[in-house]
């Protein structure tokens, strides 16, 4: 393991903590039976196990265990929230309001209701990558049936104000949808004080297994009408059919409950090594760190190198640091990150930068490391520039 690079891409995935993967284990083998199994010793400690997990989600949010629905992740959640409501609401309306620099998982299912003839007003952001609140209610209308803002964004790790969302939501009746797959385990969230009526959870992004995440679904004031996008069996009460996946889902419940436990203490930390990290290389000259200062991630640190090939500056920092780069490569094309575009950014800017996501298991030593690796990869890209010229 030594001679690979630092992992500093904690947005993208984290490892398993391996508390979590002790706790998954018998359920893959003594405690295999299927939770919708009656009749049986193997199927009720499975449901029992399942239970306790929805217990524990729920609690960490403020839900009721009957709000809890499992999915495959946070993709499958957003789509279930989004198509789901936009089924079931289809009498009332036809417009829903979302973030320019939402998750294509939030987006794409945006996209596709309006190739069905639904109304996406897609709100900008500001420079700091915050959504202006004036225009949102200017947004709304009276066939607005969701409002889906995220609560912290991937790239940039910006924190939006779900109470106040929430509140104006409220106020008018529309629901509200929250991407909380990078806040869950990160950040308080309570759906009673920020009046959220749907929220999408991932395990993968909080030390837990991949594959296994949760749409939380409001019962009570108001109770949420979803339709169904996977039909089948009826499980999850009708809202997603397939065999739960036990062992991934305790996995999940493990996963969130550590997290909470020490989110205080772990969030202090990742601040120290953001600002570790930050202090280190605000060095060189024309960097900048794209998003609100403080309203992110604890363990988010996005920046941008004037003058400097996005490029080769990943390339030059892969042998000892395991981040990701403001672009996005589909389909063999690589484009500037479409966030940091919304936050007004050049190209060229937004493709020279860097997101470094900093995480449970990082340690002051190696942000030395990659501090003192990516000044150099900096200093002699820039001396090649000069060079070259
Ligand atoms: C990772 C991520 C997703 C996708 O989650 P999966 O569980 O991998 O499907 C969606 N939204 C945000 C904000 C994410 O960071």
């Amino acid at each position: 393991m030594s001679n690979r690079p630092i992992y500093l891409d904690c947005h993208a995935t984290t490892p398993l903590d391996e508390r979590v993967l002790n706790f998954m284990i018998p359920y893959f083998t003594e405690k295999f039976g299927n939770a919708a199994s009656v009749n049986h010793v193997y199927g009720w400690e499975s449901e029992a196990a399942v239970k306790q997990t929805r217990r524990s989600l729920a609690a960490a949010i403020n839900a009721n265990p009957e709000e809890i629905v499992f999915t495959s992740g946070a993709t499958e959640a957003n789509n279930l929230a989004i198509k789901g409501v936009a089924e079931a609401y289809f009498s009332k309306g036809q417009h829903i309001v979302t973030v320019a620099t939402e998750h294509k998982a939030v987006l794409d299912p945006c996209e596709y209701l309006k190739s069905l003839g639904f109304e996406i007003t897609i709100l900008p952001v500001n420079q700091d990558g915050l959504i202006d609140l004036e225009l949102l209610e200017k947004a709304l209308r009276d066939d607005t049936i969701l409002v889906s803002v995220m609560a912290a964004n991937n790239e940039i790790g910006v924190l939006q104000p779900l109470a106040e969302i929430g509140k104006i939501c409220r106020q008018r009746e529309i629901l509200f949808h929250t991407d909380a797959a990078q806040a869950i385990g990160k950040i308080p969230l309570d759906v009673e004080e920020l009046n959220i009526d749907l929220m999408s959870l991932t395990a993968h992004k909080v030390y837990g297994p991949k594959g296994i995440g949760a749409l939380y679904v409001r019962r009570r004031n108001p109770k949420v009408k979803l339709a169904a996008q996977q039909h089948g069996g009826g499980h999850e009460r009708g809202m997603r059919s397939g065999t739960l996946y036990t062992p991934q889902i305790v996995g999940f419940g493990k996963a969130v409950e550590i997290a909470i436990l020490e989110q205080e203490t772990e969030n202090q930390r990742l601040t120290e090594l953001r600002t570790r990290l930050w202090q280190k290389i605000s060095i060189i000259e024309g960097i900048y760190i794209n998003g609100h200062p403080q309203k992110r991630l604890a363990g988010n640190l996005n920046i941008s190198v004037e003058g400097v090939d996005g490029a080769a500056l990943s390339l030059g920092l892969q042998p000892i640091v395991a981040v990701s780069s403001g672009s996005a490569c589909s389909s063999h094309h690589v484009a500037p990150s479409y966030v940091l575009k919304a936050l007004g950014y050049s190209d060229k800017l937004a493709y020279a930068s860097i997101r470094f996501g900093i995480g449970r298991f990082n340690t002051v030593a190696e942000i030395d490391q990659v501090a003192e690796h990516f000044i150099m990869t900096v200093n002699s890209l820039r001396k090649t520039l000069v060079a070259s010229r």
